[in-house]
């Protein structure tokens, strides 16, 4: 059974239709990347499955469960931004813990999954300063922190990397993977960099203008294109 199923989904904004019946199925522990060029309604559809934005029509499942009208808190997701705002006054620690202990976790139970998030970030000398005092990579791992302590059944990726420089995306990348390899986490992770699709993804969707061109494994697009916008999307080095 698919960890997470779109069946036509479709978004309008006003008489514009931006996502124009999309069908896809992810598997667990699949890494799926969407790419395409901006405004091709990325963001869109990565915030109708976190619930951040209302399907117009189609229907979209997590887990098994029909998830259209359920509150983003209880659909099992966890979403790191491309502007990771981290909460300034407080800690690494606390910045980690925070939704768990606003949904009323024990604290005993709160600290042990941000010490085990904190191991696998490599924050945990960090576990104490403020945002201020870390560097860019550093508050992305923290975002990424945030979203790992939730244990969510599916990551949902809106370009973390895009606002860091060159040398720290690349190294990030490598920790992204390292990431997705030992949680085994189902991830869905939006880019408009083919070189992020190309490494980070077990598969890829090709979006343009709302529709998906293409859906399969980064070799099988690049060695079999659908066709010239693909071809030349997925093909041409940056
Ligand atoms: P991407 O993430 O691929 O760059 P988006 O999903 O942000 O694309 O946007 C897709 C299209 O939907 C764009 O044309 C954008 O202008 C439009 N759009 C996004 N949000 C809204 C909104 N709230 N109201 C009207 N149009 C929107
Ligand atoms: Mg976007």
């Amino acid at each position: 059974m698919a960890e997470v199923r779109l069946a036509d989904i479709r978004k309008r904004f006003g008489a514009l239709e931006i996502i124009k019946g999309v069908d896809l199925s992810i598997e667990a522990g699949e890494f799926v990347v969407f790419v395409g060029p901006s405004g091709c309604g990325k963001s869109t559809l990565l915030r109708m499955i976190a619930g951040l934005e209302d399907i117009s029509s189609g229907e979209l499942s997590i887990g098994g469960t029909v998830m259209n009208d359920v509150d983003p808190s209880k659909r099992g997701i966890a979403m790191v931004f491309q502007s990771y705002a981290l909460y300034p006054h407080m800690t690494v620690r606390e910045n980690m813990g925070f939704a768990l202990k606003f949904a009323g976790m024990a604290k005993a139970d709160v600290d042990n999954r941000v010490n085990d998030a904190a191991r696998i970030l490599e924050l945990e000398p960090l576990l104490d300063r403020k945002p201020k005092a870390l560097s860019g990579g550093q508050r992305q791992r923290v975002a990424i922190g945030r979203a790992i302590v939730r244990n969510p059944l599916v990551f949902l990726f809106d370009e973390p990397l895009s606002n860091l420089d060159a040398e720290l995306r690349v190294h990030m990348r490598v920790e992204i993977a390292k990431l997705h390899k030992e949680l085994k986490s189902t991830v869905i992770y939006v880019t408009h960099d083919q070189v992020e699709a190309m490494t980070l993804a077990d598969k890829i969707v090709v979006l343009r203008a709302g529709v998906v061109e293409q859906v399969g494994a980064p070799l099988a697009l690049y060695d079999d294109p659908a066709n010239t916008f693909v071809a030349g999307f997925i093909g041409s080095p940056r």
